[in-house]
C-alpha cells in the first residue's frame, strides 16, 4: 500500500491549458491535489503543502501527557510491530515524520486517534497490545498520508459543496484502507499465536471471515498461496468499505470513528470540513 507521492512542479504558473481530468478521487486523493494544482495554481497549492509539515515541538492536546518510548505497554506493542510488514512500515513512518505517542491523562478514552495539524499518535494503553498494534497500523496509514501531501486538510480547499465531497470521500476512504491495513496486522498475528483471535479492533471477526471465506476459495481453485492470499485482502478490503460506508437515513453505519455514536465517518468528515477556515474561491 505504498502512498504515490505529490509532484508539484516548479512553475508558480497553473497550466491553464491543461483541463483537469475527471477525478476517480475514491483511488487516487494524489490525483485530487495535482488537480487542484492545476486549478488553483501550484503557488497555492505549494503553500497548502507547506502547512503540512509537523510543528518542530509536538503538540499534544491538555488532558493528554506524552508516552515514553521505554514504556513497557508501548514495548509489547512495539515487540508485535515486528513480526509483520504492515507493522514494520507503521515503525518507519513513526520514525521518519517524528510521530510523539501520547495517552489520557485520566485513562481510557478512544482506541486511538491521530491529529494530523500536531503530528501526535494517541493511543489508549489499556487495550491488549495486539489490539493496540493493529490501531496503530491505522493511525500510522493516516500520518504516512498526511505527511506526505497526500491528504491534505480542509483549510487548503474552497468552501463548495464539490470540494466537499471530494474531501469527505477521499478521507472516508483513507478510513477504509487504513482500517484494512490494521485487519491484515492483527490476522496475522492470530496466526502466529502472538494475538487473540477476537473481534478486536472491532470488525475484525468480519474481515477475518471474508478474508478465510474468499481465501479457501481461491486455493479449492486451484491458486496458489501469494494468489488466495491477494484474493482475501482484497474482499476484505471490500468489506472494509461496506462497514464504514453511511448507510443513510437514521441507520447507523457497522463502523464509525470513535466515541461517534452512531455517527458515519462520512458525516464526521464532512462536520470537520465545515468547521474549518476555507481559502477563497479561485481567481
Ligand atoms: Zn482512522
Amino acid at each position: 500500500m505504498e502512498a504515490e507521492h505529490v509532484a508539484i512542479e516548479a512553475t508558480d504558473e497553473p497550466d491553464r491549458a491543461a483541463q483537469p481530468a475527471p477525478v476517480q478521487l475514491h483511488n487516487a486523493p494524489a490525483e485530487y491535489v495535482r488537480s487542484l494544482s492545476r486549478a488553483y495554481g501550484n503557488r497555492r497549492v505549494v503553500a497548502l503543502l507547506q502547512r503540512q509539515p509537523a510543528a518542530t515541538a509536538p503538540a499534544i492536546a491538555r488532558g493528554y501527557k506524552a508516552v515514553s518510548l521505554q514504556d513497557p505497554r508501548w514495548q509489547k506493542v512495539d515487540d508485535l510491530l515486528t513480526w509483520t510488514q504492515l507493522g514494520w512500515e507503521a515503525r518507519e513512518v513513526m520514525r521518519t515524520y517524528a510521530v510523539p505517542l501520547a495517552e489520557a491523562v485520566a485513562g481510557g478514552g478512544a482506541p486511538a486517534f491521530y491529529d494530523a495539524k500536531g503530528n501526535v499518535c494517541y493511543l489508549n494503553l489499556s487495550s491488549s497490545p495486539g489490539e493496540i498494534s493493529a490501531y496503530f497500523v491505522h493511525e500510522m496509514h493516516h500520518a504516512k498520508q498526511a505527511r506526505t501531501g497526500n491528504s491534505p486538510g480542509a483549510e487548503g480547499f474552497p468552501d463548495t459543496e464539490e470540494h466537499r465531497r471530494k474531501w469527505v470521500a477521499m478521507m472516508v476512504e483513507e478510513e477504509v484502507v487504513g482500517t484494512a491495513m490494521g485487519f491484515e496486522h492483527k490476522r496475522r498475528l492470530e496466526n502466529r499465536g502472538l494475538a487473540d483471535i477476537n473481534d478486536h479492533p472491532a470488525g475484525m471477526s468480519s474481515y477475518r471471515r471474508v478474508y478465510n471465506l474468499w481465501r479457501d476459495k481461491a486455493l479449492a481453485e486451484g491458486k496458489d498461496e501469494v494468489a488466495a492470499g491477494a484474493a482475501g485482502r482484497e474482499k476484505g478490503l471490500a468489506r472494509v468499505r461496506l462497514m464504514i460506508a453511511n448507510p443513510g437515513g437514521r441507520a447507523s453505519p457497522e463502523l464509525g470513528p470513535p466515541g461517534g455514536v452512531g455517527e458515519s465517518y462520512e458525516d464526521f468528515y464532512a462536520r470537520e470540513f465545515r468547521r474549518s477556515p476555507h481559502p477563497s474561491a479561485a481567481p
